[in-house]
């Protein structure tokens, strides 16, 4: 056992190993409450721009001694992740593909950030008699991006991400609370400056101001709701099956970097970009298979297929009609057949008409019916 000298030793010694404990950068933040955060919490709930997926006890989210017996310090940690796929698969008429956001490749954070957390915990135990601590990941009460902040990992981004200097904000977070005093670091220095990129580029304007997201409107939170969405957003869906990347992509602090060290994170191309049509007719079972190491599959199967009808829709490749209209006429979930609705009506063509009005026949879903008529009435606009 090393003899400890001083917390700023230890601090030290600390981020020394950690690379060898397959962390990519650590930092400390002292253990008082996010006062200013508390305030901008409750602001954004005022506003109704929460997600609905956050933790509801505020003083939970901003009060480390509320989680844990008289915290002395926030240790924090990132994990950088790929940005870049090697030899993506196309997609091509009859075989297209959808795609799922970065932070859905290989293999579930959750599970990693614990696997480093728990090896970091056990490297701290080995040396400080009596070491208690409190690891947290993403669905902790704590606000990841506030602590990182705070011990220094990376600026508080425009687009709402926390950018390191050295991964830029491909990076998945995560922190324990301890009761060792260690000596905290400062925040980084670096700000986004005059850079409003990211804003620019959202495709759903839910950056509504720096670092500020309406989650309503962001389309990594549409995803991942499970009910019919609106017309607006099925479009700018594009053919994303869950999350969404543009605001990432299109920031200059990510130019040129991609990760490929940390082995559980390299994606699999054939489930980071998946072809569409298989998706429509996969079982539960199947689906978790399949799915069920991702960070995707938290919401289970229903949201990724609806996606996937919405992809089909603004393809709008007509090779795809009778798979649609399969859904459409033998899916059990009324937010499927109305999606493939909409989807048939994107796509049009003498077969998606057909399809439509089969339907329209025999639907008893009143919002189903509604999503055939206003699909109808497009596709017969569109031919006057
Ligand atoms: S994730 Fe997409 S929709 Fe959400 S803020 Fe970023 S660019 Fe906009
Ligand atoms: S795109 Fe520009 S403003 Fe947005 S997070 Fe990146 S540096 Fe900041």
């Amino acid at each position: 056992m090393v003899t400890i000298t001083s917390w700023d030793k230890l601090k030290e010694e600390m981020k020394a190993a950690a690379a060898e404990l397959g962390i990519d950068k650590i930092g400390v933040a002292a253990a008082d409450p996010f006062k200013e955060l508390k305030a901008r919490l409750i602001r954004h709930r005022e506003l109704g721009r929460e997600s609905g997926f956050e933790e509801k006890d505020l003083d939970k989210r901003t009060e480390p001694a509320l989680l844990f017996d008289d915290p002395q310090s926030i240790i924090a940690i990132a994990i950088a992740y790929p940005s870049k796929m090697a030899n993506p698969p196309k997609s091509e008429p009859g075989e297209r593909r959808g795609i799922l956001a970065r932070s859905a490749w290989g293999l579930d954070y959750h599970v990693v950030l614990r696997d480093r957390l728990a090896k970091l915990e056990a490297w701290l135990a080995a040396r400080v008699p009596g070491f208690r601590a409190e690891s947290m990941v993403d669905t902790g009460a704590l606000v990841d991006r506030a602590v990182a902040e705070r011990a220094g990992i990376g600026w508080s981004a425009k687009n709402c991400s926390i950018i390191t200097p050295e991964w830029g904000s491909w990076v998945y977070l995560g922190e324990m609370i301890t009761n060792l005093p260690l000596p905290p670091d400062r925040p980084v220095t670096e700000s986004c400056g005059e850079c409003n990129a990211c804003i620019d580029a959202c495709p759903t304007g839910a950056l509504v101001g720096p670092g500020q997201l309406d989650a309503q409107r962001c389309i990594s939170f549409v995803t991942q709701t499970k009910g019919i969405v609106s017309e607006e957003f099925m479009t700018k869906i594009g053919n994303r099956l869950y999350g969404c990347d543009t605001c990432q992509v299109v920031c200059p602090e990510n130019k040129g970097k991609n990760w490929t060290h940390q082995p559980e994170l390299q994606p699999d191309p054939e489930l980071a970009k998946p072809l569409l049509l298989p998706l429509l007719k996969m079982g539960n079972r199947e689906f978790k298979d399949v799915y069920g190491k991702s960070s995707s599959a938290w919401r289970g199967r229903k949201p990724i297929q609806r996606n996937a009808v919405i992809a089909l829709g603004n393809f709008k490749d007509r090779d795809s009609v009778p798979a649609v209209a399969d859904v459409l006429r033998t899916d059990p979930r009324f937010e499927l057949r109305a999606t493939a609705a909409w989807s048939l009506g994107k796509i049009g063509g003498d077969a998606a008409v057909t399809a439509l009005r089969e339907a329209r026949e025999r639907e008893q879903d009143e919002q189903v019916q509604e999503a055939i008529g206003k699909a109808l009435a497009r596709l017969i606009e569109k031919e006057a």
